[in-house]
């Protein structure tokens, strides 16, 4: 067919990694479109991930909060939920972010063409919008930025308002008396807290006979005893093999990993949460000779596909599944594109849980280090060691500093508490910059703030901690 308009690049989805791309290739000059299939932009993340949760979580939180605790503060309430009302708040900020993308998009001239993309061979991107029409793009560059949607658990069919995914956890018409989390991951977990502090009892069913994989396992550790302590229940080491569903909720089968007898375990509601897969349906991969590794990845060097103009971004391609991550990548691909030095350092990508406490981590776990056999030295500082914390009554977590025994050099930092998502960006930046524990140690820090545990763990390396 002949192309309707040309671009300089055109970018296939219109989530962090999409978007982000087509702002950057604005910014720089470039003529860019950005095919989206969604009836709004922001992917993943705006519409039914990190925005909506957080939504969630905040006021859940708060919720919690004013049965559980301002009576303590002297401030005598009594809650009472409208859960209408908190989904509408939701509702209405996520709109407001995903218009302000269509802003952006304004502001630096980039297109949204409204439809499904595939690539038609070189140079070339087909989309079909929602009536039916087709036209075709030609691009000197292509990007695909298409993200990820959730991993399905065999012998556990999704069904509407039961057996639901992430999205359909983000809005349950009403709080379940028992909810099922499948998973222990961070998107389980935060979502299980949601509907815990609304009132459903929650119990979270892993695989791994340890919760939230990738964390440093210290942390882990505190962290379940955390969960645990606020209601949670964790039922660890075992496999969902089935589910049956009758109208007065679902009967899931459950076995030991190790295998062993079977249990039946019976809840209202069930979120199946054990990952995400990336999406490439319908791509036309084949025409520019691309395929899918064995999990469905695009494998890519430096963001190219091995295709000629054919570049890959975000979810759908190696490295965390992180709205954050797909961001640096935008940036460093369209910079790539227009001849810059576009680069991502991976080992500084941080990762966040949003329960309360928060759970922040960046760079290597104590894990890590032992498995690669480096000699490492760690500084640690309690909460309950820090004035801000004990003021505010929220002591429960440590920061934790891990540093190499012999040049000093940051390797990990790791921090759970109020804000800890907040705190973890200080670390980022001294590991940017090569920073020793010494450095964060001698830098003076605000007081008083949870930001002194910090700095208190990076002087426990050197072994001068003031307090505990
Ligand atoms: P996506 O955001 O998935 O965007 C891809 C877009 O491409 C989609 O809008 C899709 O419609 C579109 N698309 C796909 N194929 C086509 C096609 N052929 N044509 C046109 N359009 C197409 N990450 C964080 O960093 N922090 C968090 O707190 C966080 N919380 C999360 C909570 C939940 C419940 C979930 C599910 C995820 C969360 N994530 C979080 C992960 C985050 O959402 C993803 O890492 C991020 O959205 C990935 O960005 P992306 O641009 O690669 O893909």
């Amino acid at each position: 067919a002949v192309p309707s308009a040309s671009y300089d690049v055109v970018i296939i989805g219109g989530g962090p990694g999409g978007y982000n791309a087509a702002i950057r290739a604005g910014q720089l000059g470039l003529t860019a479109a950005c095919v989206e299939m969604r009836e709004t932009l922001g992917g993943t993340c705006l519409n039914v991930g990190c925005m909506p949760s957080k939504a969630l979580l905040h006021a859940s939180e708060l919720f919690e909060m004013a049965g559980k605790e301002f009576a303590g503060l002297g401030i005598e309430v009594t809650p009472k939920l409208n859960l209408a009302q908190m989904m509408a708040q939701k509702a209405e900020s996520v709109t407001a972010l995903t218009k302000g993308i269509e802003f952006l998009f304004k502001k630096n001239k980039v297109e949204w063409v409204r439809g499904r993309g595939r690539i038609a061979g070189p140079g070339r991107v087909e989309v079909t919008a929602a009536d039916g029409s087709v036209r075709t793009l030609a691009a000197k560059d292509i990007v695909i930025a298409t993200g990820s949607e959730p991993t399905p658990l065999p012998g556990v069919a999704f069904e509407d308002g039961k057996v639901v995914d992430s999205t359909g956890a983000l809005s349950l018409p009403a709080v379940p008396k028992h909810l099922i989390v499948v998973g222990a991951g961070i998107i389980g977990l935060e979502l299980g807290s949601v509907w815990r502090r609304l009132g459903a009892q929650v119990t979270v069913v892993e695989y791994l006979d340890r919760i939230t994989p990738g964390m440093d396992s210290d942390l882990a550790k505190a962290f379940q005893r955390s969960l645990t302590k606020q209601g949670m229940a964790f039922k660890l080491g075992s496999k969902v093999t089935a589910a049956k569903s009758s109208k007065d909720g679902v009967e899931l089968t459950v076995e030991p990993a190790a295998g062993g007898a079977a249990e039946t375990l019976k809840g209202d509601v069930v979120l199946v949460a054990i990952g995400r897969r990336p999406y490439t349906d319908g791509l036309g991969l084949e025409t520019v000779g691309v395929a899918p590794d064995k999990r469905g990845f695009l494998d890519n060097d430096h963001f190219r596909t091995g295709a000629d103009g054919v570049w890959v971004i975000g979810d759908v391609t190696h490295g965390p599944m992180l709205a954050h991550k797909a961001e640096e990548d935008s940036v460093a691909v369209i910079e790539l594109i227009a001849g810059k030095a576009g680069h991502v350092d991976y080992n500084l990508v941080p990762s966040v849980v949003y329960t309360a406490p928060e759970v922040a981590w960046v760079g290597q776990t104590e894990d890590q280090l032992k498995a690669a056999g480096v000699a490492y030295k760690v500084g640690k500082f309690p909460f309950s060691a820090n004035s801000r914390a004990k003021i505010n009554h929220e002591t429960d977590g440590f920061a934790k500093v891990l540093a190499d025994a012999a040049t000093d050099r940051i390797l990990g930092v790791h921090i759970m508490g109020p804000q800890a998502g907040e705190m973890i960006g200080e670390a980022c930046v001294a590991m940017a910059f090569g920073g020793s524990s010494e450095d964060v140690a001698r830098v003076c820090h605000p007081h008083p703030t949870r930001s002194e545990a910090v700095k208190q763990a990076a002087m426990g390396v050197e072994g001068w901690t003031m307090q505990a």
